[in-house]
């Protein structure tokens, strides 16, 4: 028994409020109304109790006199026998009865297994059932609900409930959730203030579009879902809450890849009075931390890594370090010997994979065909083969002699068996297609392990970004993003050159979070505006508030977010953060279970004094 006390201010004095009385929980924590044990519970140990155990029917083999029910709930699954003589005879043909998911509860003792399975928790005993209540029946679901299913896609999007129930997917959300709380952990460990910011505010340019949330009692006005709290976390620092993070569904209207889910949860983070480097280092242990707790990796030493020098030896500003293959560019020996295409290029830059020299011609044959296909769009590849005997054999032996060749390969530092691959062009074309080219090569060389975890800082990325098709200058990050203070002056001469204290945090090729140091003043904030090509009207109407806060004392403040689902899934060794959320949307935006998004009721319209006047 425990009491709890309160404090009663009017006499100044405490008052016991209330008597608790707390019971002994069963080892399993659940309660014993239903079950005394989980699924996933009982072993050797257990043998001669009697017990209760409720759950889902997942198979029911029935060999006449004899039948076995695999029972299962979320802690596992545990085998129900029913045998003619030791079995009453109804409860044999109940047992009989029984489908796929019926949901049943079953009193029985446990027994030693004849024969055991040892790639089951529960696989040394049985339950030889005495009773068996079917506590609610269930119509042949439309797929085997086991780790290996029947199901499409489709399908078990469309009954998500059910796919919930494959050890599999749940095991993922089980994943995700641990995630969640050593990430709530690390963050409260460090002083962090978990605050919720509103659902319901007015666009934050993040460079997609925002989903909008007609407003009823305004007639006309829309709020738009945030697609990251970016100025209420600024605000929060304005506010003198120092340290903020949260963990926060974040809404952007883009078009839908694997990788991307019109709703989704960012790790939300903000401090001030900091560095760049007192950022980094505080994420840097959130992210140890959840490797540590949750995988049980220490992480070594995160490099540190110029978005310029990314681009330069990887063609990606998300470059996957689990293999090396750096680029090697080859301008100064490749040009002026006659081959005409590397003499009209901009750039020619190879990699050097190594042992890949027994490629075969039709293997080399099929890498060209694929450099040229459209997505890619390379015009073509040439290779360089360093034979085991150090004879060098290329595609372009007719302008270069083994001497030239010679001159490459000490170039890429190859060695005898490995192959040389060569692409030139428009530099920032070309950087792109190697670097398409060599994460193929990655794969193909079994270099991207899945086990292995390389996280790496991308800093200094460029503060504007050129569009082609507006025909001006974007934030790279967002507009809040403070440039470098010795680059300012190029802002008038060369916008596109000027950095950011900007950084992304990568790992194993994915980018899984990114942040800056703020703007924290009102006319360095006004004047990114301009060089957005808002007009003073636009950026006071849009952003007025955050540059007025800045005007009442806002500190030196920065911060990061990171895609929590993206974390999960690169956790759990996957490319797709579908699996990672519990109920997911498809390719089209559209939750197939639930049937959304849908039209609304006239009478809702009306009230939202809308008319729906589709564009043909
Ligand atoms: N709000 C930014 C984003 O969602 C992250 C940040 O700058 O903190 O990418």
């Amino acid at each position: 028994m425990k009491l709890l006390f309160g404090y009663e201010s009017s006499k100044d004095r405490w008052i016991t409020l209330k008597q608790i009385f707390i019971f002994d929980l069963p080892k399993s924590g659940i309660n014993k109304m239903l079950r005394t044990h989980t699924c996933g519970e009982l072993r050797l140990d257990h043998v001669n109790q009697k017990v209760t155990l409720a759950g889902w029917v997942q198979r029911v083999r029935n060999k006449g006199g004899l039948i076995w029910v695999d029972l299962r709930d979320r802690y596992g699954v545990t085998q129900l026998i029913f045998e003619e003589g030791s079995t009453d005879k109804s409860l044999l043909e109940k047992a009989a009865q029984l489908g796929r998911e019926f949901v049943v509860q079953a009193v029985g003792v446990v027994i030693e297994r004849t024969s055991k399975n040892d790639k089951l928790p529960t696989g040394a005993i049985e339950i030889k059932a005495e009773e068996l209540t079917v506590l609610n029946p269930a119509k042949v679901p439309p797929f085997i609900i086991e780790d290996e299913t029947d199901g499409g896609d489709d399908l078990r999007m469309k009954y998500r409930y059910l796919d919930l129930r494959r050890n599999v997917v749940r095991e993922k959300l089980q994943l995700r959730h641990r995630m969640m709380q050593e990430t709530r952990k690390y963050m409260d460990g460090q002083n962090f203030i978990e605050v919720e910011t509103p659902v319901l505010i007015k666009s934050t340019p993040e460079g997609a579009r925002d989903f909008v949330v007609p407003s009823r009692v305004n007639p006309g006005e829309f709020y738009a879902l945030p697609q990251s709290p970016q100025t209420f976390k600024q605000l929060l620092m304005v506010s003198g809450f120092d340290r903020y993070f949260q963990i926060v569904k974040c809404f952007r209207d883009e078009d839908l890849r694997a990788d991307r889910q019109p709703e989704f949860t960012q790790i939300d983070c903000e401090m001030a009075f900091v560095t760049q480097e007192d950022i980094l280092n505080t994420f840097e242990g959130l992210i140890k931390h959840l490797f540590s707790a949750v995988k049980g990796i220490e992480l070594g030493y995160v490099e540190h890594m110029t978005y310029a020098d990314a681009m330069k030896g990887y063609g990606n500003d998300k470059p996957d370090l689990r293999f090396d293959m750096k680029f090697v560019e080859l301008d100064h020996l490749a040009k002026g010997k006659g081959f005409s295409i590397f003499d009209q290029a901009e750039l020619i830059v190879g990699i050097c994979a190594k042992g890949a020299a027994e490629y075969t011609r039709k293997q080399i044959d099929e890498l060209t065909e694929w450099v040229k296909r459209p997505q890619i769009g390379a015009k073509g590849l040439v290779y360089v083969r360093y034979n085991a005997d150090g004879t060098l054999k290329s595609s372009v032996d007719k302008f270069y002699s083994s001497e030239d060749l010679t001159f490459w390969a000490q170039a890429f530092g190859a060695q005898p068996g490995d192959l040389m691959l060569v692409l030139s062009g428009e530099a920032k074309t070309v950087r792109k297609q190697l670097s398409e080219l060599r994460l193929k090569m990655g794969e193909d060389l079994g270099l991207r392990d899945r086990n292995v975890f390389k996280p790496l800082w991308v800093v200094d990325f460029p503060l504007l970004e050129w569009d082609e098709e507006t025909q001006r200058f974007h934030a790279m990050h967002h507009p809040f993003t403070s440039p470098k203070r010795e680059d300012i002056p190029l802002l008038e001469t060369d916008p596109g050159a000027v950095r950011a204290n900007a950084y992304d945090l990568v790992i194993n090729g994915v980018e899984i979070g990114g942040g800056s140091i703020r703007i924290h003043d009102r006319a360095t904030q006004q004047l990114m505006f301009t060089h957005l090509g808002f007009s003073d009207e636009e950026a006071q109407k849009q952003f007025g508030f955050l540059m007025e806060a800045f005007e009442y004392g806002a500190p030196p403040h920065g911060g990061i977010a990171f895609g929590f689902d993206r974390l999960c899934a690169i956790f759990g060794g996957s490319d797709s953060i579908r699996d990672y959320i519990a109920f997911p949307k498809n390719n089209s935006g559209r939750d197939v279970m639930i049937d959304s998004p849908s039209t609304i009721a006239d009478a809702q319209l009306e009230e939202l004094s809308i008319r729906v006047a589709l564009k043909k």
